[in-house]
């Protein structure tokens, strides 16, 4: 049976990352309580919302299994808030009885007490920002939050009863040596958290940070940016030291401890529904992608007037579907089948991605065993210009 996900976006965070370029934003308490109320509004207009703006009704009939909190930074909301969004969104959707519920924070932006609520509420996985365990590189990219705040959460997470938590760690923040990456790596899986995800430091103009990198700037610790190769040595080295301790790469990004795979994002990466509420979440039923203003006041105005926040809808082609098909399911370690792609969209439309295959596996960018295709090692690190390769081929 079809299950739904469900993302929720809070776009507030107790400070502002200088790498940082989502559109998220520190805010004060009244803010939250504004956000909140336009939410509310959104859930209980579920489904007419998406009737008058002529999205298949059928969404409105699936179950959830999956729920995410993302932002941002979600657990700032605090229980009370947090608890009232989830009683509203069990009002309008099904939950499955196996729900994965997932709730992203940051050390330091939630106690004991939310900690003990959320897990009573039906969260089950945590997503900790924890980005690094030198206190150096955390202070230069501008977080509140030490290497002992991230040990000390995941006590208490442990504590309140959490026995799937994910970590992020970013490769090539400031100040970054491959010591002190080698260490981070080690610290995090002193804590065996169920899930790692590692990503790249990505030079983003309109971060501050990433601004002054390109303009070879002094501000921001931007002088102290390791270099590609520090990011090439720096990837591999966590893929290397991850695997050697049980954590199985299954996409780009992220690895896990067996069975402990992230449900909800393994729909973005496999075509499955989902609906995103909050500003600027984006939605996806199987055939027609769109998306909230990602302004909030935008976003709040046009609930409260009782109009749509959708800013943006778009329904797929079968080329394009396709397309993304192989843009999204590659990232994953075991790849795509190509069965699936034969049977959804026909051997006509198939053709030609065939023949892109063969041409990236003949230059080793791509592998293929029996009926499925998958990015080969070397490519992982390229993986965004073999993607743009294979699509223009
Ligand atoms: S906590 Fe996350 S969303 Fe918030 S500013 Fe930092 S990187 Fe951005």
């Amino acid at each position: 049976m079809e299950h739904l996900g469900v993302y929720i976006q809070v776009p507030f965070c107790g400070s502002k990352c200088s790498f940082c370029n989502f559109s998220s934003r520190v805010a004060r308490q009244e803010v939250y309580d504004g956000y909140c109320q336009a939410l509310f509004r959104e859930i209980e207009s579920l489904p007419d919302l998406y009737k008058s703006a002529g999205i298949e009704p059928r969404l409105d009939a699936l179950p959830a299994d999956t729920l995410y909190f993302g932002g941002g930074t979600p657990s700032l909301l605090g229980d009370e808030r947090f608890s009232n969004i989830v009683a509203r969104l069990r009002r309008r959707i099904a939950f499955a009885s196996r729900m994965e519920l997932t709730l992203e924070m940051t050390p330091g932006s939630a106690g004991r007490q939310f900690l003990m609520r959320s897990r009573a509420l039906g969260v089950n996985r945590l997503s900790i920002g924890a980005q690094s365990f030198s206190d150096k590189e955390l202070k230069a990219v501008g977080r509140l939050h030490s290497a002992d705040d991230t040990r000390e959460l995941i006590a208490e997470a442990r504590s309140a009863g959490f026995s799937n938590i994910s970590l992020d760690l970013i490769a090539g923040l400031p100040h970054q040596s491959q010591a002190s990456w080698k260490s981070s790596l080690r610290s995090a899986m002193a804590l065996r958290p169920e899930h790692i995800s590692i990503y790249l430091f990505e030079i983003d103009e309109k971060s501050r940070l990433g601004g002054e990198v390109l303009r070879h700037g002094e501000r921001y610790h931007a002088r102290f940016v390791p270099d590609d190769d520090f990011m090439a040595d720096a990837y591999e080295r966590a893929r290397a030291m991850l695997q050697a301790e049980g954590y199985r790469q299954y996409e780009i990004s992220n690895f896990a401890l067996p069975g402990f795979e992230s449900a909800h994002n393994l729909k973005y990466w496999q075509l499955q529904p989902y609906i995103g509420l909050g500003a600027g979440a984006h939605s996806f039923d199987g055939e027609c992608r769109w998306e909230n203003d990602s302004a909030v006041e935008v976003y709040e105005n046009s609930l409260m007037r009782g109009a749509s926040p959708i800013s943006g809808m778009r329904k797929l082609r079968n080329s394009e579907q396709i397309e993304e098909f192989f843009f999204l399911g590659l990232r994953q370690r075991d790849g795509v089948e190509l069965e699936v792609a034969r049977g959804r969209w026909g051997d006509r439309l198939l053709a030609p991605w065939l023949l892109k295959i063969e041409a990236l596996e003949n230059d080793g960018w791509l592998e293929q065993v029996g009926d499925r295709v998958r990015l080969a090692d070397r490519a992982l690190l390229v993986s965004n210009e073999i993607f743009q390769q294979f699509i223009a081929a």
